[in-house]
């Protein structure tokens, strides 16, 4: 499973990435269960690696429910 609904709205890994980081990334892993709760509502977590430049590979972490979300810099 690759495209998942966060915030209502359906959602490829290079979106997810990009509702994260601001910026679309070069690349974007699947989309995978974080296995924790949002810390804001309590809600399923998603992740995402993805390569914000050629030199970077980031995790990004976004609650499927409401606009929290963090990355592993
Ligand atoms: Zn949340």
């Amino acid at each position: 499973m690759s495209n998942r609904v966060v915030e209502g709205r359906m959602v490829t890994p290079e979106r997810l990435a990009e509702l994260v980081e601001g910026e679309r990334p070069l690349e974007a892993e699947s989309i995978e269960d974080a296995e924790m709760a949002c810390p804001e509502c309590g809600e399923n977590v998603l992740s995402v690696g993805y390569m914000p430049s050629v030199t970077e590979f980031v995790t990004a972490y976004k609650c499927q429910e409401c606009s929290w979300s963090d990355t592993d810099r």
